[in-house]
């Protein structure tokens, strides 16, 4: 959706930028992007299969070129991280290794109403294994000792993790939302250290064969350890260097201090919505926010979701008149993102400017559809 398509060009200024809070849904594109994917463009048409091992960037090693800095960001040691594939893709391939049922031991704990593609995900895992998700799918207290693992898609490039200090068992996530790296982006995993001798893939392919004797190509698999045995495909060279051009950026700075911006943006952004957005106990008629993200900053990212006592469809129509991208969530909540590496505060104060023209142009309306 391009700004010219939402926005009504009578109610904002032709010069003014729009405010983009939709960070995590998907990343901007930093400007390198362009430059990376293209070099490897002329490559192949220079090189053609060359490629796989000549140049700065060799294609069948260029996932490993990344994963150092992708296992920084997540508090890994490199030996546990991977770039591959798409991140429902690792779902499967991760709980393929961690989860084998028996009789008394076979249900799966996850939060009701998870993102569709992780309950699909797990729903069908089950059903893999000839049970009832009805009965293997439950919300129960963790026995000591089962493994977790982590969807991590709105986490990674949005707070500081330490995935192996923590003793996180597995973890996957995705790269184009806080990691700026394009739609369908590479994506990454993560085992502990810990398992490496005895959590093994489920599916393997080429890639899962030891580098050493790879290219030998015997057909005897030896397996390379820990998550790397979990690599089927070799790596998308475009979509490598585009993660290469969203995950540099990080690199310029680290989690810390973004955390630190991050951590004041949103504050600020709740602190104003609570001072012009709170519910009016004398004033029933005014339109108010609920802010249903926790307000201590430890228990969140950088994401408030926001309900209103009126229509947010039709607020969210209005805030897109006016340049502002964020997006709804059924049936009436609101997400607004102020990403610490792009927005700024004067995003923030504009937004709260802009939400107040927005709620007034819906005032007219006595459809309270969505009240709280
Ligand atoms: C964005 C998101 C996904 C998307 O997965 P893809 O396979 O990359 O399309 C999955 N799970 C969660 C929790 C997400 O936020």
């Amino acid at each position: 959706m391009t700004r010219r398509q939402t926005v009504d060009q009578t109610l904002v200024k032709a010069e003014d930028d729009s405010i983009y809070f939709s960070g995590n849904s998907l990343g901007l594109q930093p400007k390198k992007t362009k430059i990376y994917v293209n070099e490897e463009l002329d490559n192949w048409a220079k090189s053609g299969v060359h490629g796989h091992f000549v140049g700065a960037f060799p294609w069948a090693l260029a996932d490993e070129c990344l994963v150092e800095q992708m296992a920084n960001l997540v508090g890994a040691k490199k030996e546990e991280t991977a770039l591959m594939n798409g991140l429902t893709v690792n779902l499967h391939l991760l709980l393929l290794s961690f989860y084998k049922p028996t009789s008394n031991r076979h249900k799966i704990l996850m939060e009701a109403k998870a993102f569709p593609s992780d309950h699909y995900a797990v729903e069908s895992q089950i059903r893999l294994k000839g049970l009832n998700p009805k009965e293997s799918m439950l919300l129960l207290s963790p026995e000591e000792g089962c493994y977790v693992g982590f969807d991590l898609a709105h986490a990674v490039g949005n707070v500081e993790l330490r995935l192996h200090d923590w003793n996180v068992d597995f973890a996957c996530w995705c790269n184009y939302k806080y990691l700026n790296s394009g739609a369908g982006a590479l994506a990454g995993a993560y085992i502990h250290e810990k398992h490496r001798f005895t959590i093994k893939p489920t599916l393997v392919g080429w890639w899962s064969h030891n580098i050493k004797t790879r290219f030998e190509m015997d057909n005897n698999l030896d397996l390379s350890f820990g998550v790397n045995g979990f690599r089927i495909s070799n790596p998308p060279i475009l979509l490598v260097r585009s993660l290469q051009a969203g995950l540099e950026i990080f690199n310029q700075t680290d989690m810390k201090a973004l955390r630190r911006k991050s951590v004041l943006l949103t504050g600020y952004l709740e602190c104003l919505i609570k001072h012009y957005f709170s519910k009016v106990p004398d004033n029933p008629q005014k339109p108010y926010v609920t802010i249903i993200t926790p307000s201590d900053s430890e228990e969140r990212g950088c994401q408030l979701s926001l309900v209103f006592s009126r229509s947010t469809k039709s607020i969210l129509m209005q805030l897109m008149k006016r340049g502002v991208t964020c997006d709804q969530r059924e049936p009436n909540v609101l997400r607004v993102a102020p990403v610490p590496l792009y927005n700024s505060y004067h995003d923030v104060y504009k937004f709260i400017k802009v939400l107040n023209e927005s709620v007034k142009a819906t005032g007219h309306q006595v459809n309270d559809e969505a009240s709280v």
